[in-house]
């Protein structure tokens, strides 16, 4: 397959975006008096739920045997987002390597850059800026993120809204992820999926990938791409 379009999921894909969120979290417990700390291991558990809201409650309900209603969620959630947001915009947190390389030939090739993530618009923009000096909008023509849909990965719903945003098929699409949750959603979708697994994600079951490679470097092209889709 060539594909038309491709679509990409941005944590642990563009970057290992993943240890400057979990800062953030545990900056944004200690401000809210919480002595809630998540270490790497921890953290690994607790991204096989998606979306920070949600994590949040997973946590209190199921690791503290606490009442999430009892915790301020939400607004502990938007101090985490702007404490991300402070991280990212240190530009301490480069895209991964072979990501821009794939994205520019990309463009230059004709294909079209969609993104489809769970993570929410503010987030996606400020890693793009501080990483490629462009906004988010000006690289990808759809951006899908976790708070215009219902369901958040590994449901289908983004990577639906990224297909109607670009009036593509499903099999005219590439999805790229790194998580098992975001390969179910892509497959959900009818999307093939390429996997190439980050710092977290490495011990996932990714089966259901139509390619799987260990470092973005192997399709820093078009060309490396295509090569790697179609059948020997
Ligand atoms: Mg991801």
């Amino acid at each position: 397959m060539i594909p038309r379009a491709l679509i990409f999921d941005v944590d642990g894909t563009l970057a290992e975006t993943e240890e400057a969120h979990r800062h953030a979290f545990n900056d944004s417990f200690g401000a809210f008096g919480l002595t809630w700390h998540w270490d790497r291991d921890l953290y690994r558990v607790l991204l096989k739920t998606t979306g920070g809201k949600e994590r949040m409650r997973e946590y209190a309900a199921n690791h503290l045997h606490i009442d999430p209603a009892e915790i301020p969620v939400v607004e502990i959630h938007k101090h985490k987002t702007a404490r991300y947001g402070e991280l990212i915009a240190k530009g301490n947190v480069p895209l991964r390597p072979g990501i821009a390389e794939l994205l520019v030939d990309a463009a230059r090739q004709g294909l079209r850059l969609a993104i489809a993530t769970t993570t929410n618009l503010p987030n996606v923009d400020r890693l793009i800026r501080a990483t490629t000096g462009h906004p988010a909008a000006d690289m990808f023509e759809v951006i899908a993120a976790g708070d215009m849909v219902g369901a958040k990965k590994p449901a289908p719903d983004v990577y639906n809204l990224a297909l109607e945003g670009l009036g593509l098929l499903p099999s005219d699409c590439l999805a790229i992820e790194d998580s098992r949750n975001g390969l179910k959603a892509a497959r959900a979708a009818g999307i093939p999926c390429l996997v190439c697994p980050s710092a977290y994600t490495d011990q996932d079951d990714f089966s259901a990938a139509t390619v799987k490679i260990s470092d973005f470097r192997q399709v820093a092209s078009v060309k490396m791409l295509t090569r790697l889709l179609l059948p020997a």
